[in-house]
């Protein structure tokens, strides 16, 4: 019989932050199918499209299966020794003679907890430099900054469970929901059966949005003038909690001043929003039981990201919506293990845990455990890399995982960056459009072929589970870290297996992760952190009771204006550390010669640069390529037809797609992706970073379309 022989193997999915689980059906060493788990908190028997669809990969004929390096411009096979002993010879060299601060190394979001761990221990522990950092830079460094400065932790504050579960209100700002969390959408949408009010602001008509019983179509960029609107009416209107403001809370007195200029018509003549909706979506949030902010890249992705995100927090905490199930900020992690990456350290300025690399008794607990001195100064960032390879300060870059060529704004800044450097070692499963570029391609196991660990986005640690063989000579992330860091002469890397680095993780951060034994995270289908000790359930909400995790103990408001942006202006944006005000603007406004706004996002069919989804036939034919959408009216001034190719160029570049003609974006904005090698929108974005996190401003730059 056929199905005695299919294996089952559980494990967590390898694409968005909601952290689904299922069985993957294995058949004679290979994956044939995908079922569902019934028991798990988040999917509970349901799974998106991605889920079910996107294994094909995993045994992809392009799979990398030897090590390759670059001889006479062309990238040839090697041994594993002749590789290793290649890369580890450089570095020796490069950092002998440019110091540990040459070199950098991105780490990889979608690789598992271990895996991170491993490089940040390489890059502090054999390198001797901070210079690590990772994909969270450009989607949720304005969320760690933002939440960590207004309530101690950067980290989802509830659980995906208590939305449907809890929630009476729920305000999705900047998250097409739908696409980018299916699951999630799953349960807001559970929600509302149950009675739940739904507010979405977004630019765009989405499916989540259109599902809302009040959309606030806010344009790009204008985020700040929205939430102080509400803010303002919550505060005119007496919905504020006053004891728990008085009790948990600092600078709530400033910020009543700070608003008090965002009426509602004010807010309409800037956004375009009719003043009774915005009056009715404040009343609807300042009146729940229980209201919950959803958000992601629509707020986050702008050179005010960190105001945009604290000023969500001013909602939630003035109305004292924290703290309690269904309540709480909730930042939606895009990738699988973003969370993980963040919580592992792979960060310039935080050792796993987060605890910061320039506090010498957190360097000392590591130190008494990795055997060496650590460097105190705070790393480069990912966007501050290219500009430092071309100041010749970064020589050796090392892109473990990640696609940055195609992920970061501004590609061709990117690839000229690349060519200055001595050495790119690039560490992947694919030969990517940043590993053609490489001196040296190591390939690894992915995903189904590995043992370890994702935490999703509500902090779930939760295991992957090896079901098949790695192709070739792949091997795990972890071992080449291993192998590289020995032959460099540190010895303090070496494992038997992935296993025992989550341990030795849990005695370095046991606050966080003490009691998560591989046996409890099998037995609990995860568990959310801090989970302190064997016996602790672990968390699925923070700040219980009011009691915030700040210096003070107390949630900091902060002030946040909105520059409405005069171009002389540009990036006018500061924190006045007494006075606790972020003022945010935009970077680059449409004008004459480049009249549209450029927004750009993802599809429900495809994961970031493509690299995995785009191997699945499926997946493929659903979404086999780039549709610029285009508002009808922009679309009839231009002589634009449904599915006509069309020049989309901005100061940085030019790509050519197929044009959509859809009211999904409004009149003067234009939406794409960064799915598609062959017209990917970070050939088009902007460099402009917010100041105090430096998050690209990819959801706003000025652009122009014509026909071809
Ligand atoms: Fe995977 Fe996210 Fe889809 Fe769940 S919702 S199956 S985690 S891509």
């Amino acid at each position: 019989m056929k199905k005695d022989k299919i294996e089952k193997v559980l494990t967590t999915c390898p694409y968005c932050g909601c952290g689904c689980n299922f069985y993957l059906n294995i058949e004679n060493g290979k994956i044939v199918g995908v079922e569902p788990d019934n028991l798990h908190p988040v999917n509970k028997g349901e799974l998106c499209i991605k889920g079910y669809f996107g294994y094909d990969y995993v045994h992809d004929p392009r799979r990398l299966t030897s090590p390759l390096v670059k001889k006479d411009g062309t990238l040839v096979p090697v041994s594993w020794d002749e590789a290793l002993d290649y890369v580890a010879g450089r570095l020796k060299q490069i950092k002998q003679e440019s110091g540990p601060d040459a070199f950098a190394l991105f780490s990889s979001a979608r690789s598992i907890n271990e895996d991170n761990y491993m490089a940040q221990k390489f890059t502090r522990a054999v390198m001797g430099t901070n210079n690590v950092d990772h994909c969270a830079r450009l989607c949720h460094a304005s969320t760690v900054a933002g939440l960590a400065m207004t309530l101690g932790s950067g980290a989802m504050t509830n659980s995906i469970p208590e939305i449907s579960a809890y929630s009476d209100v729920i305000f999705i700002i900047g998250s097409n929901t739908s696409e980018c969390h299916p699951l999630i959408a799953s349960c807001v949408l559970k929600a509302k059966e149950r009675g739940a009010k739904l507010i979405v602001a977004d630019p765009r008509m989405t499916e989540i949005a259109n599902k809302a019983d009040i959309w606030l179509r806010v344009p790009s960029g204008y985020n700040i003038p929205l939430i102080n609107g509400m803010i303002n009416v919550v505060i005119k209107e007496g919905l504020v909690k006053t004891d728990f403001i008085k009790e948990h809370t600092v600078g709530f007195e400033e910020l009543v001043k700070a608003v008090e200029g965002y009426t509602p018509e004010y807010v309409e003549k800037l956004t375009g929003i009719p003043q009774k909706d915005l009056v009715k979506a404040a009343r609807i949030y300042g009146k729940a039981g229980a209201a919950v902010i959803l958000y992601t890249m629509g707020i986050t992705q702008f050179s005010h990201g960190t105001g945009n995100v604290a000023d969500c927090a001013n909602l939630a905490l003035i109305t004292g919506n924290i703290g309690r199930p269904g309540t709480g900020v909730d930042p939606l992690r895009g990738q699988n293990n973003v969370q993980g990456a963040c919580d592992m350290g792979a960060l310039p300025t935080d050792l796993p845990g987060y605890l910061k690399v320039n506090v010498e008794e957190n360097r000392a607990r590591f130190e008494k455990i990795w055997g060496v001195k650590l460097p105190s100064i705070p790393g480069l960032k990912v966007t501050e890399v290219p500009d430092a390879i071309l100041n010749h300060c970064v020589r050796a870059l090392y892109v473990f995982g990640e696609n940055p060529v195609m992920s970061d704004p501004d590609s061709d800044h990117l690839r000229h960056a690349f060519e200055h450097l001595d050495l790119l070692v690039v560490q992947d499963i694919f030969l990517t459009e940043t590993a053609r570029l490489a001196d040296v391609v190591l390939p690894a196991a992915c995903w189904g072929e590995k043992d370890g660990t994702f935490t999703n986005t509500e902090r779930r640690v939760q295991r992957v589970r090896k079901a098949v063989d790695p192709p070739g000579n792949a091997k795990f992330d972890w071992w080449i870290f291993s192998k590289l860091a020995e032959k460099m002469g540190y010895t303090g890397m070496s494992y038997n297996n992935v296993e025992e680095i989550w341990d030795e993780i849990r005695r370095l951060v046991p606050e966080k992760f003490g009691g998560m034994s591989y046996e409890r995270l099998d037995n609990n289908r995860g568990l959310q952190w801090p989970c302190p000790t064997e016996d602790h359930p672990g968390t699925p909400f923070l700040y219980k009771g009011g009691k915030f995790s700040t210096p003070t103990g107390k949630a900091q408001i902060y002030s946040i204006l909105f520059n409405t942006g005069n171009p002389d202006t540009k990036l006018d944006f500061e924190v006045k550390e007494n006075g606790k005000v972020i003022i945010g603007s935009i970077a680059e406004l449409p004008d004459e010669e480049y009249p549209l706004v450029l927004t750009t996002g993802r599809r429900v069919y495809h994961y970031h640069t493509g690299t995995m989804t785009r191997k699945s036939p499926i997946l493929n034919q659903m979404g086999p390529q780039e549709q610029v959408e285009v508002n009808p009216l922009d679309a009839a001034r231009l002589g634009i037809n449904d599915g006509d190719f069309i020049k989309i160029s901005t100061r940085r570049g030019y790509v050519a797609a197929r044009a959509w003609k859809t009211e999904r974006v409004p009149k003067g904005t234009i939406f794409m992706t960064f799915h598609y090698w062959e017209a990917c929108c970070n050939e088009l974005t902007n460099t402009a970073i917010d100041p105090i996190c430096c998050i690209p401003e990819f959801k706003v730059g000025a652009a122009k379309i014509e026909k071809i």
